[in-house]
């Protein structure tokens, strides 16, 4: 059986291991393909390649932090993009833009929780992102390390990064992220698109459109998604003609999904891996 994990992040973003330790972990979980998805960031894709094992094929992609504007207030989102030219300049630009104002939004959100006396500092979350694209979970590390809470789920809740001190970044407009990445010769999967457990969700006539836009696929089997959501999200790929994948959105030890959790069909990888112009698939 062949067994591809589309969704998976590394020390790029806020995934725990290397992107070298990545792809080991990924053969040691005996998949045969594995994408590499970190936030705004292309960062990991060479030492990704570099480090890729014979007999895992590597798929090379980013998830890209976009917002539906059609609501007020817009709801967050993210669109996993495959096998686009990272140097194609407009989405080159989009996703740096993306990551500098994620470092601000962080060291805004260290700032207001020193306000309120917590002994955590900048520069302690930069050496836990460690150059890489900046999230919350770096922020969790701190909060961790202080003993405020136990884990990063905790560090989630709403009286800390979930409501309480929670900034919001520049997200890309889902349209524009969308045209970009195809610009871009890559495919644009929508993840997650039914996690109520996370938040709002966007309605299926947005996703109706999306598609007309050129987005490929729905990400329909994930953690975050109950038995009935992953059926949904199924249903409406068939009827709008999108691919559906499966993947486990692997972060190392700031989640506790296992690599290779879920996964994605052999004809639903061979249909995006046909339609990507950007870069070819490794191995
Ligand atoms: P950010 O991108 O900085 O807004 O942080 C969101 C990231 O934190 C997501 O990509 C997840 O990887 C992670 N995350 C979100 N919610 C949780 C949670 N409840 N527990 C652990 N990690 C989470
Ligand atoms: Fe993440
Ligand atoms: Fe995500
Ligand atoms: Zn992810």
């Amino acid at each position: 059986m062949t067994r591809i994990d589309l969704h998976c992040h590394s020390t790029a973003s806020d995934g725990t291991l290397t992107p070298a330790d990545l792809m080991a972990a990924g053969r040691e979980a005996g998949l045969d393909v594995m994408a590499i998805t970190d936030h705004d960031t292309t960062g990991g894709w060479a030492a990704a390649a570099a480090a890729r094992p014979p007999g895992l094929r590597l798929v090379r992609g980013a998830e890209l932090s976009c917002r539906w504007y059609g609501v007020q207030p817009a709801i967050p989102l993210h669109l996993l993009a495959y096998l686009f030219d990272p140097t194609e300049p407009r989405l080159a630009a989009d996703l740096a833009h993306i990551r500098s104002d994620r470092e601000r939004r962080a060291e805004r959100i260290v700032e207001l929780l020193r306000a309120d006396g917590v002994d955590i500092s900048w520069p302690e979350v930069q050496g836990y992102a460690a150059g890489g694209s900046v999230g919350r979970p770096h922020i969790a590390q701190a909060l961790i390390r202080a003993g405020l809470v136990r884990t990063t789920n905790e560090a989630f809740a709403s009286r800390w990064l979930g409501t309480r001190y929670f900034v919001p970044k520049a997200d890309l407009d889902v349209f524009e992220a969308v045209r970009a990445v195809r610009a871009a010769g890559g495919v644009a999967v929508f993840a997650h698109p039914r996690a109520t457990r996370r938040g709002r969700v966007v309605p299926d006539k947005l996703i109706e459109e999306l598609a007309e836009a050129g987005l490929f696929g729905l990400e329909a089997d994930h953690e975050d998604h109950s038995p009935q959501e992953r059926e949904h999200v199924r249903a409406l790929a068939e009827r709008l003609g999108l691919v559906v994948t499966g993947s486990s959105d692997f972060h190392g030890t700031h989640k506790t999904v296992r690599l290779g959790a879920f996964t994605t069909a052999p004809e639903a990888f061979e249909r995006i891996a046909a339609a990507a112009t950007g870069v070819p698939v490794l191995g």
